[in-house]
C-alpha cells in the first residue's frame, strides 16, 4: 500500500512506503491513522479514508 502524505514538520508531499509505517492509532474523533516515520524523520500520522475505531 503506497500513500501519499502531506508532512506536518518538513511541509512536502511525500511518497510513503510500507517498510515505513509502524502502527495504527485511533484519534479523539474516533478515526483511524496510520503512524510512520517520513522520510525527514518525524513521526506522522495518516488518517485512513473509510476506517473508524469502533470502541
Ligand atoms: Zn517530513
Amino acid at each position: 500500500m503506497l500513500f501519499t502524505h502531506r508532512c506536518t514538520t518538513c511541509d512536502r508531499t511525500q511518497l510513503i512506503f510500507p517498510s515505513q509505517a509502524h502502527g495504527v492509532r485511533s484519534t479523539d474523533d474516533g478515526a483511524v491513522e496510520l503512524t510512520f516515520t517520513c522520510w525527514c524523520g518525524a513521526e506522522q500520522g495518516h488518517r485512513m479514508a473509510g476506517l473508524t475505531a469502533s470502541a
